[in-house]
């Protein structure tokens, strides 16, 4: 029902585990606010976005794959993730939006979410530049990352970024810093609460052993800890980020609660509210089973407050860092099907998105399947009966698969496939395998008279680029550099 109305009528039954995000259903669906997060309208959208794309010549046999963002979608999310805290905190309580860079890093995606109130978490000096560029303050953006370099940290506390110290030999550099400059940065300490992982390791960063922070449960770090404030003044926030897709919203909130309950210890112990802005990280799976948004925000922030009863009491500031959950489901990345195939009974489909543009699902099929949906060459939603086939990439290995398997209309040549929730960490997160060239991505929204209108978000990558990226500039250094003497 939800975006599957064409074609069979029914959602592809694709293979594995689409992760937490069917764990929350609920009063959102039938709610006012849930026809509108029940993704009929996304889907139409979507549908309307992919046929004029075909229509104003973005896609066609010379552009043969393009990364579509909608930037409807993206303004709803802003604007719930808003609306959820809003409707929870004390009044008065800072709360900062501080969205996860890595998870789509585009500049006018982050000025348009920067537009709706939300900034930047960064953790990279590629990735500051980028929240930079997209002019967001640095009031507004957090740094956090586990390999900080000294110039790395002089540049943020000049700025006055906020800075989440990773581990103690970071916290030493910034005292350094700290003893030579005054600096206007809030300054944390990242912990892991060590609560547990979730379905997918690799994203699972509260486990015992996990590289990210401070382990709080290990011999003596508690204590490290307390003593740490205690003898730092400045030190006024407390982080963690307790997982991201494939963790259960149950455990989040406990990560969540176990950071409250330590600045609550370190306050008490120290006698003064020191901690006066709690971190706590982002992480809200998305489902990628349908159109649906769930969980969703309000979701969250109700069981965080009942999970974590004082945190919205106002006596603490809040920072978020959700990425996924804000981009994830308002990004389509659409191929043409170059040839249809047929391979031991199979069809195959074999298109120009696969590995390069959906790195994760190409490696990790079990943890990250997409949606396709099938669209003809003029870019209508494609009808017909559901039919066992596989949506390949065009990489040369066999392997490059989008989907195996999966039941949809028959792809034939001069198709789209679209895959689908593709806006966080896909198409953006390009991966140079076989030279294949960056799609260019466009973001949509209607024109004002019923039709679709298109902005460069970013160019196709040349050939060119790709040449002069690859070394093009030294051809010659490797046959000129001198050989030693060979006897
Ligand atoms: C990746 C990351 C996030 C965002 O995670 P999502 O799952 O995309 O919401 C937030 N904070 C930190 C520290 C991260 O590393």
């Amino acid at each position: 029902m939800f975006g599957w109305k064409h074609g069979t009528g029914r959602p592809p039954a694709p293979e594995g585990d689409f992760g937490a995000g069917h764990e929350i259903t609920g009063d959102a669906v039938e709610s006012g606010m849930g026809r509108r997060m029940s993704g009929h309208d996304r889907a139409d959208r979507r549908d309307e976005a992919v046929r004029a794309a075909v229509d104003q010549g973005l896609l066609g046999p010379g552009t043969p794959i393009v990364g579509l963002l909608d930037i409807t979608g993206i303004r709803e999310a802003a604007t719930e993730l808003r609306a959820a805290f809003d409707a929870v905190v004390a009044p008065g309580t800072p709360v900062l939006h501080a969205f996860a860079v890595k998870a789509t890093p585009l500049v006018p995606v982050l000025r348009l979410l920067y537009r709706e109130g939300i900034g930047a978490e960064v953790a990279s000096p590629g990735e500051l530049a980028l929240a930079r560029a997209a002019g967001i303050p640095p009031a507004r953006t957090v740094l956090d990352s586990p390999a900080k370099t000294p110039a790395e940290l002089r540049d943020a506390l000049a700025l006055g970024i906020a800075v989440n110290a990773d581990n103690p030999q970071e916290l030493d550099r910034i005292d350094g810093l700290m003893r030579s400059a005054t600096s206007r940065s809030p300054i944390g300490i990242r912990v892991n609460p060590q609560v547990g992982g979730g379905s997918i390791e690799a994203l699972s960063t509260a486990t015992a052993t996990s590289k990210f922070g401070v382990a709080l449960r290990d011999e003596g770090a508690r204590e490290w800890v307390v003593r740490a404030y205690a003898d730092r003044p400045w030190l006024t926030r407390l982080h963690a980020h307790t997982g991201s897709q494939g963790i259960p919203l149950s455990l989040m909130a406990q990560g969540v609660a176990e950071t409250y309950a330590l600045a609550e210890e370190i306050n008490r112990r120290l006698g003064r509210p020191q901690i006066d802005t709690l971190d706590i990280g982002g992480g809200l799976p998305v489902n990628f089973g349908s159109d649906e948004t769930t969980p969703t925000y309000a979701q969250y922030a109700r069981l965080l407050g009942e999970a974590v009863p004082g945190l919205f009491s106002g006596r603490y500031g809040l920072v978020t860092e959700f990425g996924r959950s804000l981009l994830a489901k308002h990004g389509t990345v659409v191929a043409r099907v170059e040839y249809a195939k047929s391979a031991g009974g199979r069809p195959v489909a074999v298109t120009h998105a696969g590995v390069q543009v959906a790195t994760r699902t190409v490696y990790a099929p079990a943890s990250w399947p997409l949606r396709i949906a099938a669209y003809d060459g003029k870019g209508r939603p494609k009808e017909g009966p559901g039919v066992v086939q596989d949506v390949a990439g065009p990489a040369c290995f066999a392997g490059d698969l989008l989907a195996e398997g999966r039941t949809l209309p028959l792809l034939e040549q001069g198709d789209y496939a679209a895959a689908l929730d593709t806006g966080a960490y896909y198409f953006a997160h390009h991966y140079a395998y076989n030279s294949l060239a960056r799609p260019g991505i466009y973001g949509f929204a209607p024109d004002g008279s019923g039709g679709v209108a298109f902005a460069t978000v970013r160019e196709p990558q040349s050939i060119d680029e790709i040449v002069a990226e690859s070394g093009g500039a030294h051809a010659d250094s490797l046959t000129t550099l001198r050989a030693p003497d060979r006897r």
